[in-house]
């Protein structure tokens, strides 16, 4: 065997990793209006080398090429919109076919990592020092997991979990297959029209089955129960399906409000994340000397979340893309803002991902390389010049 051959037999397959990080951040935790997932590529071809970026452009897709990335995992999706076309007409389009033709996939982890527990606003969380952390929209309870519960004659259960398995059932986390079981005695009568696999028509019969449960990512259920049904052995499948509450939505949502360990200023707190953040652009919309305790924050374009830091009782509110208007309430209403940033609040998260996403893909024993984009993505610069007050903070405490 060349060298060359044994090469291509020993790499990773894309979906070794399309799996990796469904794990860490499933598709069906993202917002429903999203796009995430595989966008570009073909789950059977070799993965050698995987870059992480905000964005797919040109510069991130050659830099992919330079680096021997056969994998662009990205934060924002390249194809977000519907298309009809696949040509060099738009943008998408354009790039989509560069990377087709570079043989290079895009995979994106959109707001399934803006939600995850560490996610796209854990930098400020961390950069604050934030204690008694929640989110600020949790995730709503359920829209994860959900269980799915069978009764198997006893012979039948290490063939109905596998096929669980292969349709996405029984994982949490990084362990597969995790299941359940309990042995016990089902009971059914057969009436003239059925055909039993076991016990007799006409009387009450009492079985040996087992109780068999695991966990079903929302999105795999009609999959799953599919599966279930091919595998088993019996004519009318006995099934239950219950919403997960809790324990996998701990700590998941958009958004965090926190409280400082003490009270500060919120010059103080702007300057902190200037320095901690790679933005250059950093607005601070408030009395710089006013005390700030209680934070709420949202990596990237938190606009919508507004509202929800206000109810909360957050003094200041960090995010990124702030418009005017909404800018302009929050400090009517009482509430500082800061706006540091899309690209950089977004970018200080992608270490979180990379680190997750390296701990993951070694215990899967995949050996691709995982590389940091080093293309900077942030649309804007700073034109020097400005020095203009504001006149909300005359008077203002
Ligand atoms: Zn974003």
């Amino acid at each position: 065997m060349s060298r060359a051959r044994y090469a291509a037999v020993m790499a990773d397959r894309l979906a070794d990793w399309l799996q990796a990080v469904d794990a860490l951040y499933p598709q069906n935790h993202a917002a429903s209006w999203d796009s995430t997932g595989l966008q570009v590529g073909d789950p059977d071809d070799p993965v050698r080398g995987v870059l992480l970026c905000l964005d797919v452009v040109a510069a991130t897709l050659d830099e992919a090429a330079a680096r021997g990335a056969d994998l662009l995992l990205a934060h924002h999706p390249l194809l977000f919109r519907p298309l009809d076309r696949l040509t060099v007409a738009t943008v998408s389009g354009r790039l989509a076919l560069q990377a087709a033709r570079s043989r290079i996939a895009v995979l994106a982890a959109h707001t399934n990592f803006d939600s995850a527990v560490d996610g796209t606003t854990e930098p400020v969380v961390r950069l604050l020092g934030l204690g008694e952390v929640t989110p600020l929209a949790p995730a709503a309870p359920g829209d994860g997991d959900c269980k799915l519960v069978t009764f198997v004659p006893p012979e039948a259960t290490q063939r109905v979990r596998s096929a669980l398995t292969a349709a996405g059932a029984g994982t949490i986390g990084a362990y597969r297959e995790c299941s359940f079981q309990v042995r016990g005695t089902g009971t059914f009568e057969a009436t003239a029209g059925a055909n039993p696999a076991v016990g007799q028509r006409g009387r009450r019969n009492e079985v040996v089955e087992d109780r068999l449960e695991m966990v079903v990512p929302q999105g795999r259920l009609s999959a799953a129960v599919a599966a279930l049904r091919h595998a088993h052995p019996y004519e009318e499948v006995a099934y239950d399906v219950l919403r997960l509450l809790g324990a996998t939505d701990a700590g998941r949502g958009m958004g965090r409000v926190g409280d400082l360990a003490a009270p500060l200023a919120l010059g103080t707190i702007g300057q902190r994340l200037a320095v901690g953040l790679p933005s250059p652009h950093l607005r601070v919309g408030g009395d710089p000397h006013r005390p700030i305790r209680r934070v709420a924050a949202c990596g990237g374009a938190g606009d919508a979340l507004i509202g929800a830091a206000l109810d909360a009782g957050a003094d200041c509110y960090i995010t990124g893309d702030l418009r005017h208007h909404v800018a302009l309430d929050a400090r009517s209403a009482g509430m500082a803002v800061i706006d540091a940033g899309h690209y950089a609040t977004e970018a200080a998260a992608l270490p979180l991902l990379q680190q997750a996403l390296a701990q993951a893909a070694s215990r899967r024993g995949l050996t691709a390389r995982l590389l940091a984009s080093a293309v900077r993505t942030d649309p804007w610069q700073i034109h020097p010049g400005g020095g203009w007050d504001t006149g909300l903070d005359k008077g203002a405490p």
